[in-house]
């Protein structure tokens, strides 16, 4: 979606008076009526001006998404009352999107209110509204829905914990073949795990982040990978975890507009996570080592885990070369050694985190289970008493600038 202009506000609505319009950018288009070919339900047309949606016939396939080749086709407003064909047609922009507030936020997200829910609750942690960081790069959003899945093809699926360790979680490369799937890193793909519930009703959609770049997991390869843990009992995770070579997948997405790597290669990048929230930042990491070799901004990595065995990625991750990565461990369950959570490994190395703290190019991106949030704000605090910074104003800077990111869940 669309969300580089700017907001004005308006008196807050009703989440149920509000609705998503698909609009096209007249200053992008460059007309060459690709979307008018591919909408079934002749919902775009144009004239010699501009090429416009109708509200009352779109049917949010996304069918049009993918062949556009400017990207001008995926514009989206939140309204209260659509904008008439007329009116588009007089368009030389598309007007900035109306501040509806909080109503507004489930629908900006998402289509699919289940996703828009599971994003807002993953990142309720951030304390406020998230803002994607200033030089992230535009995510598309929802181009394939519960209605309108992507079929994905398994390319691989192995365990990347060690077999002692107790938990089950696995590498899983999805191939989209020919079909269009743009991801950032940062986002999440939904999957659609096949079969009903006890009711009858088709399961529900679960997220998952995407621990590959942006150009695949093998590059140019159309390719995403997955870090996905078994969940004892979890209807998804198991389906996932037990998929063979060649399976079909349905494919939701992509999703999220404002948990994204900073394209910015001065961004000094702090990453804190315990088990699967590391799949957002393998794909960070990787993203630097293909785009922005000599970066010169940093990448710090803190990575909670029982053991060495049950961390995921933890032989790769030891080969990285610090210049490219700064790998922080801490480990709860060592025989007799003391439990060290992340948030400890954080204070043991405050000296290093505070300086990094004072740059206006630092951003702090936590993610993984929801209760590792409190511990983990508790030592960033710390740090900055100790080192003359106020963590209550700078939280809420860092955030309203877009340098502030949690996805917990
Ligand atoms: C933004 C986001 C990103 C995410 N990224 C990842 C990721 O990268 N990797 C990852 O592994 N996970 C990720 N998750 C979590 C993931 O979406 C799933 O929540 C997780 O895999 C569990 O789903 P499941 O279907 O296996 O479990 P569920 O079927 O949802 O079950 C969860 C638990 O509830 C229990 N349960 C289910 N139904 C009942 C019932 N009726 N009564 C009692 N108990 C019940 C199950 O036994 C299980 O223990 C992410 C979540 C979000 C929101």
């Amino acid at each position: 979606m669309n969300d580089s202009a700017p907001i004005k506000t308006a008196p807050a609505k009703p989440e149920s008076a509000l609705k998503k319009q698909h609009l096209i950018d007249p200053e992008i288009c460059i007309r060459c009526y690709t979307c008018e070919s591919m909408c079934t339900p002749g919902a775009i047309s144009h004239d010699d001006l501009n090429v416009v949606v109708d509200f009352a016939k779109c049917n949010y396939c996304m069918d049009c998404i993918s062949p556009c080749p400017t990207g001008s086709i995926d514009v989206w407003r939140i309204v209260d009352a659509p904008y008439s064909l007329a009116e588009q047609l007089t368009w030389t922009e598309v007007p900035a999107q109306v501040d509806f507030g909080e109503a507004a936020s489930a629908i900006t997200e998402s289509l699919d209110a289940d996703v828009g829910a599971l994003l807002e609750k993953a990142h309720s942690g951030t304390g406020g509204k998230p803002i994607a960081p200033a030089s992230a790069s535009k995510p598309s959003v929802n181009l394939f829905s519960r209605a309108k899945p992507a079929i994905a093809t398994v390319q691989g699926n192995f365990r990347i914990t060690a077999a002692s360790a107790e938990n089950d979680v696995r590498h899983i490369v999805l191939s989209f073949g020919d079909t269009v799937f743009p991801v950032l890193e940062g986002q999440s793909i939904g999957i659609i795990a096949p079969g009903t519930r006890s009711d009858g009703r088709p399961h529900d959609l679960r997220l998952y982040s995407i621990a590959s770049a942006r150009d695949g997991e093998k590059r140019n390869a159309n390719n995403v990978s997955l870090t996905i843990k078994r969940v004892d009992g979890g209807v998804a995770s198991n389906y996932m975890c037990d998929l063979k070579v060649g399976d079909k997948v349905h494919v939701t997405g992509p999703f999220g507009a404002t948990f994204l790597m900073p394209n910015d290669a001065a961004a000094n990048v702090i990453m804190i996570c315990t088990g699967t929230g590391s799949a957002p930042f393998r794909a960070f990491t990787e993203r630097r080592r293909r785009a922005m070799q000599n970066a010169p901004g940093k990448l710090v990595m803190f990575f909670g885990a029982r053991a060495p065995e049950e961390l995921p990625y933890f032989g790769p991750l030891q080969k990285v070369p610090e210049s490219l990565l700064k790998t922080h461990f801490a480990f709860s369950r060592i025989p007799n050694q003391p439990k060290e959570y992340v948030q400890d490994r954080m204070r043991k190395v405050a000296s290093s985190i505070a300086p990094m703290l004072l740059s206006s190019s630092t951003h702090i991106f936590i993610c993984g289970l929801k209760g590792m949030e409190a511990g983990v704000d508790e030592a960033l605090a710390d740090m900055c008493r100790a080192n003359s910074l106020d963590w209550t104003k700078l939280k809420p800077d860092m955030r309203s600038q877009g340098r502030y990111h949690v996805e917990t869940y």
